[in-house]
């Protein structure tokens, strides 16, 4: 099974482990160091190694760890950020690169599939996307005549390969899916095969230019050295420009089994709700699964996060007739303030040997293939013609600017008013098993778990990124930051997000 950075098991989890990777390169000093295992540093990893850089993947944890396992996989050229967004902060030119962006992502995992031979259910399909009121008609029509002007072929239909109610709908071509994980492993191998290295368990926590090379400094104390490094964290660690330029969400998939010989639809389809729901079909064994997903919202900002499961099984079961959910899972990803990633150079550094690929939305699939395009571009060739559009370092534009304010001020009020609401208990016994809470001891305020076996956790719960509070996520059983999405386990220990360091921990007396 492989490990994911949450309590519930995804999909994709099932299959072998692929721990046991672990090799001591036999150099500390490499061409490149890539930071993180999931689909952007696995991909780029291998086009750097395969162009004869010799590569270090540094891993915090185990390959597959964080979002890549809890994604919902769905390989979109019709990006989140609807075009006609993209068009209005960047310009109609700039829509069109960043859609052939995408579409020639979409390529290269098509491309490295057939290449390798990878067996990762992957399908080409369209996308529908439907209105059920006036609202949602006037915002579709906008996006199909979006999608047209970026050159992706769009059009109304009468009929969508679902059993949803709708007024209106568009259908797009040139669309895909496949098995995250399975995709992954291939690369990962393949990686291997050419000689590039990799030591998982081991968290980078500082970068030090040194004489024209990198010291990359890790939680064990070793240093390894690089000529480049390439944050492939999914957020970059450390507070820097790109900290107040993306905003953590949570977001929820559940994997079902239909009644009643239902078919499970071959495309992908969306509803135009805020924030909107998906639903694509997956294998499963030797079943099908239908996937459904949303119920998105800022990380930390849900005082419940269980009850989303319930609203996302109601909305199901008014459209389709369930006979089982077989999972659920939520993760998190990360939005920009103008609806494209960051992807280049790390901003503010004096060279330019370092460099990040962040702010996928719910798009990491082609972003995150996309970023190992570009980054090795510029590492081998210097250039590469989307290097100006994705810049970490843009600077852009007064469309974005109101989001940007909005989210930097709720992580302001995180800040300051978090550390009012915590509650006061009077034994341990008010708190019930499962349950994680914020209370008061002592003018102290403490992050409390209880698990099902009634163990008591007991951590310091401000966060170690940037001080804020953190938030318990009851859905993954997590300490979630409500700022910038740092999420540390019960026990404090770090489990994604831009800090390095753990949560402290406090020690619990029975007297206590
Ligand atoms: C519910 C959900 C559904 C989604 N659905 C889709 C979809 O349908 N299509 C799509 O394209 N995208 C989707 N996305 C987005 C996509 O899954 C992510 O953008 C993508 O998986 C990010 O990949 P990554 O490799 O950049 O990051 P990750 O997969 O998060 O990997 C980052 C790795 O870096 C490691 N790391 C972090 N910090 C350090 C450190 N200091 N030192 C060493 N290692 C470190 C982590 O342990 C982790 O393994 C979805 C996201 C969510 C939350």
């Amino acid at each position: 099974m492989i490990k994911r950075d949450g309590k519930n098991t995804s999909l994709w989890q099932d299959l072998e482990d692929l721990e046991g990777y672990h090799q001591v390169p036999p150099s500390d000093h490499v061409d490149v160091i890539i930071v993180g295992a999931g689909i952007t540093g696995i991909t780029t990893a291998l086009m750097l190694q395969a162009q004869g850089k010799k590569c270090l993947i540094l891993e915090a944890h185990t390959v597959g760890f964080g979002t890549t396992a809890g994604t919902s996989a769905h390989l979109n050229t019709v990006l989140d950020t609807p075009y006609q967004t993209i068009i209005s902060n960047f310009g109609k030119l700039q829509a069109i690169l960043a859609a052939e962006a995408a579409q020639q992502a979409l390529e290269q995992i098509a491309g490295f599939i057939e290449k390798f031979q990878i067996s990762c259910d992957f399908s080409r399909c369209d996308g529908y996307m439907y209105a059920t009121q006036q609202d949602e008609e006037k915002e579709l029509v906008e996006t199909l005549e979006a999608i047209n002007e970026v050159g992706i072929q769009a059009e109304f239909v009468d009929n969508i390969p679902g059993p949803m109610d709708f007024t209106r709908a568009i259908k797009f071509g040139g669309q895909g899916r496949f098995h995250p994980l399975k995709y992954l492993k291939a690369l990962y191998a393949e990686f291997l095969k050419l000689g590039g290295h990799i030591l998982e368990n081991t968290k980078v926590v500082k970068i030090i230019d040194q004489e024209g090379f990198q010291r990359v400094e890790t939680a064990g104390d070793k240093s390894y050295y690089a000529d480049h490094v390439v944050y492939a964290t999914h957020t970059p660690p450390g507070v820097h420009l790109l900290t107040f330029k993306l905003a953590p969400y949570r977001s929820y998939v559940m994997g079902i089994e239909l009644a009643d010989n239902q078919s499970y639809p071959e495309d992908l389809i969306y509803d135009m709700q805020d924030p909107f729901h998906y639903f694509r079909k997956a294998d499963y064994q030797d079943r099908q699964l239908l996937l459904v997903g949303g119920q998105d919202h800022k990380t930390g900002q849900h005082n419940n996060t269980d009850f989303n499961f319930t609203e996302l099984e109601s909305f199901v079961r008014n459209t389709y007739k369930v006979k089982e959910v077989v999972y659920k899972w939520s993760s998190q990803y990360y939005e920009s303030t103008d609806g494209l990633p960051y992807i280049g150079y790390f901003p503010g550094k004096k060279n330019k040997r370092i460099f990040v690929a962040t702010g996928y939305s719910g798009n990491g699939m082609i972003f995150g293939t996309l970023s190992a395009q570009i980054i090795s571009n510029l590492i081998v060739h210097g250039k590469s013609t989307y290097e100006a559009l994705f810049s970490p370092s843009r600077c852009k534009p007064i469309a974005g600017f109101s989001n940007f304010m909005t989210e930097n001020i709720d992580v302001a009020k995180h800040l300051i008013t978090d550390k009012l609401s915590v509650s006061k208990i009077h034994s341990y016994s008010e708190i019930a098993k499962g349950e994680g809470r914020i209370i008061n001891f002592e003018n102290r305020d403490i992050g409390l778990f209880k698990d099902d076996t009634g163990q008591l956790f007991a951590v310091d719960p401000v966060c170690k990124h940037a001080g804020c509070v953190v938030q318990w996520n009851s859905t993954e059983r997590s300490w979630d930051c409500p700022c910038h999405g740092a999420r540390y386990d019960p026990s404090g220990n770090l489990l994604t997000g831009p800090s390095t360091a753990g949560l402290p921990v406090y020690e619990i007396e029975e007297d206590d």
